[in-house]
């Protein structure tokens, strides 16, 4: 178990339990805190609103207090890497709080989710950046032709792009 300050025990006994789960074997992941007031290029009444689609939701819905961020900075550091061509890459942890940070997929996935949730005036603004953000990635990432062939990545086109594996050998 990580240790706690003491002062945090109040603050996470009244968040849900589920929300440490994994913090054993990754790292000790927290929730951040405060949460983030500002996120990416998106104006504070977006943010606003998606503050209270993260914090309403039960845990096991798939979004938390701070993951839409999470998920963009994703994004937005895999789209400085270097090169021509970018591959996707997975961690070796393979928790939920891993892959948000390391695989694009699944931070692309998180954002979809939250888009859908937003109420019109939001949703048009995150769509509009994730728009720039998927035409980049769309752009710099390579076909993978035999994503069919893995069930667990049907879906969005983000999907099936190619994956980097090397580095998991
Ligand atoms: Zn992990």
């Amino acid at each position: 178990m990580p240790r706690r300050r003491p002062g945090a025990l109040r603050a996470e006994l009244a968040l849900p339990q589920a929300m440490y789960t994994g913090a054993g074997h990754c790292g000790g992941f927290q929730p951040p805190r405060p949460w983030p007031t500002r996120i990416d290029r998106l104006s504070s009444r977006t943010v606003a609103a998606i503050h209270r689609e993260e914090c309403r939701r039960p845990y096991d819905e798939g979004l938390w207090p701070g993951a839409t961020a999470t998920a963009l900075a994703t994004c937005r550091s895999f789209l400085t890497l270097p090169g021509r061509w970018l591959y996707l890459r997975r961690d070796y942890c393979g928790c939920e709080q891993c892959d948000l940070r390391n695989d694009i997929a699944v931070a692309r996935d998180l954002l979809e989710l939250v888009v859908h949730r937003l109420p019109p005036w939001p949703r048009r603004e995150l769509e509009a950046l994730l728009a720039g953000l998927d035409e980049e990635l769309w752009r710099r990432t390579v076909p993978d032709p035999f994503a069919h062939r893995q069930p667990h990545r049907r879906g969005a086109w983000w999907r099936r792009r190619l994956y980097d594996l090397d580095h998991l050998l």
